[in-house]
């Protein structure tokens, strides 16, 4: 297929999704960005693409943005899954509504967005999801344990929707990271927790740049449709949890 397909990314105004956005750009396919923090959109500079200042847990303003992008590049050919927060805690005295956001985000934002996008591509027979797990979606840590729900959560959806869409040559892929230098810490407020992943990501050497993962998801996708690499999980060399 040559004319480039329209690229949706979730949480593309930091991290793993700023990092998405300017190698898809940079390659040429028509993106839709979409964050709450518009202002961090703008900032990428990234001309022609369209930014939507949207919460990914609004399903109307989630779908409108889509459909607009839609109107303007054809249909989503992949949807990258990735906004995502990680406040961790403890069950016994965790804000009860860190965890209901978490889900909301990382579980239900994601089923919502897939499904906005997934009739037109088994429709066409040609499309692509990533969703944005974890090694915390394969492993348990001390002080994940809502966070490795939801990304337990995601590893489980994609394998059941990889199944559900194989006929109709939809890919549905896992990328699984494990320390990665992003803004995700910045949710968690319990500075003893904050200061123990601190400490064991400066034992580790640090974490890994946004712009590695970016490549794979790149690669993942630039496969041909007749091949899906089902999951990724990638760490710091020396990450040992
Ligand atoms: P960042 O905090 O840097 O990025 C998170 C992105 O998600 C931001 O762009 C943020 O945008 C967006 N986001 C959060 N909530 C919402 C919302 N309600 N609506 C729209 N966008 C939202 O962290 P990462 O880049 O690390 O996180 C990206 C993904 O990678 C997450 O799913 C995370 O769980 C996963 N991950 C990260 C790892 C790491 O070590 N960093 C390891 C494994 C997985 P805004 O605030 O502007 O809305």
């Amino acid at each position: 297929m040559s004319k480039k397909q329209l690229v949706v990314i979730t949480g593309a105004s930091s991290g793993i999704g700023a990092a998405c956005a300017r190698s898809f750009h940079a390659a040429g396919y028509p993106t839709l960005l979409i964050a709450r923090r518009g202002d961090k959109l703008k900032e990428l500079g990234l001309k022609g693409a369209v930014l939507a200042e949207v919460d990914v847990t609004n399903s109307s303003e989630l779908l409108a943005a889509i459909r607009g992008a839609e109107e303007i590049h054809g249909p989503v050919d992949l949807l990258v899954n990735n906004a995502g927060l990680m406040p961790l805690g403890r069950i016994s005295d965790q804000d009860t509504t860190e965890w209901k956001r978490m889900l909301d985000v990382n579980v239900m934002a994601l089923l919502d967005a897939t499904q906005m996008v997934l009739p037109s591509m088994i429709e066409r027979k040609h499309g692509t999801i990533v969703n944005i797990g974890s090694v915390a979606g394969r492993n348990v840590y001390d002080n994940h344990t809502v966070y490795c729900g939801t990304k337990f959560a995601v590893h489980a959806i994609s394998e059941g929707l990889r199944k559900e869409v194989a006929n109709s040559q939809v890919r549905v892929s896992v990328i699984a990271p494990g320390l990665i230098e992003t803004e995700l810490l910045h949710h968690t407020t319990d500075p003893q927790i904050v200061a123990d992943y601190q400490a064991y990501k400066d034992s580790v050497g640090g974490a890994i740049s946004p712009q590695v993962v970016a490549d794979i998801i790149q690669h993942v996708y630039e496969l041909p449709q007749n091949v899906c690499i089902r999951e990724v999980v990638l760490a710091p060399t020396t990450q040992d949890a």
